[in-house]
């Protein structure tokens, strides 16, 4: 068995009908989150810790920032991109477990939602993906400044499938 473990940041501005995107639900939010993707913090976390428990290079390797190939780009492909080296390598997801921070909106009752977006997008059982909704207790700099997210995977390590040997 493999742990890994992946951290996503960003900024944010205020503006009057923003939103943020978690696990690929959209939830209205009095701000904007700065990114060069789509800036689906929670995609971006739990890719990078799929990517760490693999072995293999970060999004930032794979999904260079700055460039026109990945402006705006759907955070979905990202994790997609990992979740096809795990088959690649016939390895497997345990579990996942990730914790938000966000000021606002309180969070708490989208998190069913976002869990179970989350399970789908991982093709794993909902038992098998934790989700934890934190604020940063009103600390200025961090509450008024961004989002954040941890996310910690286990994954059971498999064969990996073998190339046909060329005649
Ligand atoms: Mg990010």
């Amino acid at each position: 068995m493999q742990i890994g473990s992946g951290f996503d940041l960003h900024r944010i501005r205020p503006t009057r009908r923003g939103f943020l995107l978690a696990a690929g639900v959209k939830i209205p939010a009095p701000y904007r989150v700065l990114a060069h993707s789509d800036g689906d913090f929670i995609f971006h976390a739990v890719s990078d810790a799929l990517a760490s428990s693999l072995g293999t290079n970060d999004i930032g390797h794979f999904f260079p920032p700055g460039k026109p190939e990945t402006k705006a780009m759907n955070s979905a492909v990202i994790l997609k991109h990992y979740l096809r080296a795990l088959i690649g390598q016939g390895a497997q997801i345990l579990s996942v477990s990730v914790v938000v921070a966000a000021q606002k909106p309180k969070l708490a009752a989208h998190c069913p939602r976002i869990r179970s977006a989350l399970s789908e997008a991982l093709a794993i059982p909902l038992h098998r993906v934790g989700l934890t909704m934190k604020t940063f207790e009103a600390v200025k700099p961090l509450a008024s400044n961004c989002v954040a997210c941890w996310a910690t995977c286990l994954v059971e390590e498999g064969r990996p499938r073998m190339r046909r040997r060329q005649k």
